[in-house]
């Protein structure tokens, strides 16, 4: 996913702001991802859940912009080089996933870059990790197999479940973009996931504190 500002300039004065998220999906199946209006993909799901949550959110530091928008589009799906991927543990190195999508994408300051990755990852002292970003920085990434309750070998016949999980971590992991860090409070969403239990307990929104730090913090042009 990519955040992005394109600032249009007229006589030294800024008009106009964007502000963008792009989702890149990465290694993912087609039809999961792909953007209908029935409501039925992930990625619509996502998108509207991310357009109601973040939307009155970013706020931009410029007193001279007259019009400024906010947008979520999604990247065509591409697949990582296989350096990124650790054979011996058979599962992609998150961290390292990270550096390749700022390298990739070389979002400035006003671009954050989302990653759904379908495949499973770890991050140095965690065995897995159902995502990670960049603190306060311009990428992040999911991961979804351990979303799935397929993984666990239980039957699922409502793709419910695993959509507010991808919603969750792809919140949360925002919320570290754009600065939040790990919330005491159980149900909020920047609160830490050690087990999917922990994910499937706590809400899809920021608790009253996040958003109030949410909110305080602004864009810079
Ligand atoms: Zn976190
Ligand atoms: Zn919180």
């Amino acid at each position: 996913m990519l955040i992005f500002a394109k600032v249009v300039y007229l006589k030294d004065q800024y008009l106009y702001l964007l502000m963008q998220i792009i989702i890149q999906p990465i290694s993912c199946s087609a039809s999961e991802f792909e953007h209908n209006s029935n409501g039925n993909s992930i990625v619509y799901s996502l998108i509207q859940h991310l357009l109601k949550t973040f939307r009155d959110k970013v706020s931009i530091d410029n007193s001279s912009l007259q019009y400024s928008s906010f947008q979520i589009s999604t990247a065509a799906a591409t697949i990582p080089p296989t350096y990124l991927y650790d054979r011996r543990r058979k599962q992609w190195i998150s961290n390292r996933i990270l550096d390749w999508l700022l390298q990739n994408n070389n979002p400035d300051d006003n671009m954050k870059v989302l990653a759904i990755c379908d495949f499973d990852a770890y991050s140095d002292e965690l065995n897995f990790v159902f995502g990670e970003a960049h603190l306060g920085g311009r990428v992040a990434a999911i991961y979804l197999p351990r979303l799935r309750e397929e993984f666990y070998v239980r039957k699922s016949d409502t793709n419910k479940l695993f959509k507010q999980r991808v919603i969750k971590e792809a919140v949360h992991e925002l919320g570290h973009v754009f600065g939040l860090t790990h919330c005491e409070k159980s149900k909020c969403v920047m609160h830490f996931s050690n087990s999917l239990q922990d994910t499937d307990f706590k809400d899809h929104k920021f608790c009253e504190r996040c958003n109030k730090i949410l909110k305080s913090r602004q864009f810079k042009t």
